[in-house]
């Protein structure tokens, strides 16, 4: 039984409500919506439970990643679709994390969709919607006061490998290959680094281990059809699989 309900709306996002909750000003009720948005939101869908789904993927990715030392923003599941999460500083970044070469990057240096990297690959893009979320090398992410300092950077990067190497055999364990995906970070009150926002196939490519067949968004951005499987895949797996 919850004790946290909604207060204020606070802000409407692509893919979140955030609302206050009466009482706690150091936490946020996080309510996923059944939209979908690609392209820096110029193309718009949704789909019935999406919102369930991304909340039930995302608990459970929670879960192995806290079950394996990595800090997040959770305080507790509101089933079906929302969560109460701590407030946190936001950085101003969005990490992604690369281990098969596909989207931007692939497409940037002319290389096919698929190609397997050495080792794992964290960028970091500006979150900034007016701007589309460029790209930052370090030095940029610094003079934009993004981050302190390369060591700040450097940290970012530890926790976005670290988030990989947990969720990389989790997946393959449900038969399913991380790809690529995205994460956003922030600072709570006592200046702790803690994983935020959501992980879910909005913010991942998921492809399936044997088949190659896409689990994700890229369903939805490249008009591929049965997206809403896709997701109720890649929940089904995930519980098959088990938490533990
Ligand atoms: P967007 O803002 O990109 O449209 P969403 O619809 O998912 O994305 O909105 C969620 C918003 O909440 C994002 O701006 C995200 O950075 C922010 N956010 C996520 N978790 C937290 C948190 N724990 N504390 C503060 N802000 C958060
Ligand atoms: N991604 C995301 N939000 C963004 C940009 C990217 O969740 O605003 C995720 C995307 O789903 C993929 C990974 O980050 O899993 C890398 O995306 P990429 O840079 O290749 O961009 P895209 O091809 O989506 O333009």
């Amino acid at each position: 039984m919850s004790v946290y309900e909604p207060g204020e709306l606070i802000y409407e996002g692509k893919a979140k409500k955030l609302f206050s909750i009466p009482g706690q000003p150091d936490l946020l009720f996080q309510e996923y919506k059944d939209s979908l948005t690609a392209f820096n939101a110029q193309k718009k869908g949704s789909f019935e439970e999406k919102g369930a789904l991304n909340r039930e993927i995302c608990a459970l990715l929670f879960d192995e990643l806290e079950r394996n030392s990595v800090l997040t923003h959770r305080i507790q599941e509101i089933p079906p679709n929302a969560i109460v999460t701590r407030k946190l500083k936001m950085v101003k970044l969005e990490l992604v994390v690369r281990n098969i070469l596909a989207g931007s990057t692939a497409k940037k240096f002319g290389f096919e969709e698929g190609t397997p990297l050495d080792a794992p690959l964290v960028e970091f893009y500006y979150k900034d919607d007016a701007l589309a979320d460029p790209f930052v090398s370090d030095e940029q992410a610094i003079m934009l006061k993004t981050a302190r300092d390369r060591a700040e950077l450097d940290a970012l990067r530890a926790f976005g490998l670290k988030i990989n190497a947990v969720l990389v055999p989790y997946l393959l364990k449900a038969g399913i290959r991380l790809i690529d995906f995205k994460v956003e970070v922030g600072y709570d009150k006592d200046g702790v680094l803690r994983l935020a926002d959501e992980i879910s196939p909005d913010t991942c490519r998921l492809w399936d281990a044997k088949t190659g067949e896409k689990m994700d968004k890229d369903r939805f951005r490249r008009d591929l059809g049965g997206i809403a499987e896709a997701y109720r895949g890649v929940r089904d797996r995930l519980r098959q699989a088990g938490g533990k």
